[in-house]
């Protein structure tokens, strides 16, 4: 799946550089678990769009920021 998305659009989507992985459109979560396989939700990135496009999908995501939260409050609670 991943290499039949590479070789239909081998550019980065984003900034038409060589693509070198394959994105999500829509970041899968576990109520879209079926999209994780959908040709259509796929899309070639390189690397550097696809760190930046993880990044700001888990802004948006308040479950990822309030996980990361926990996180660093029991961290900062065990110091
Ligand atoms: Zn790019």
């Amino acid at each position: 799946m991943r290499k039949l998305v590479l070789a239909n659009s081998p550019l980065c989507k984003l900034c038409g550089k060589p693509a070198t992985v394959v994105d999500h459109i829509n970041p899968i979560t576990l109520n879209n678990l079926s999209q994780f396989f959908e040709y259509t939700n796929l899309q070639s990135l390189c690397n550097r769009c696809h760190r930046i496009k993880t990044l700001n999908d888990r802004g948006i995501d308040s479950r990822f920021s309030r996980l990361k939260e926990g996180k660093e409050i029991k961290e900062s609670l065990e110091q």
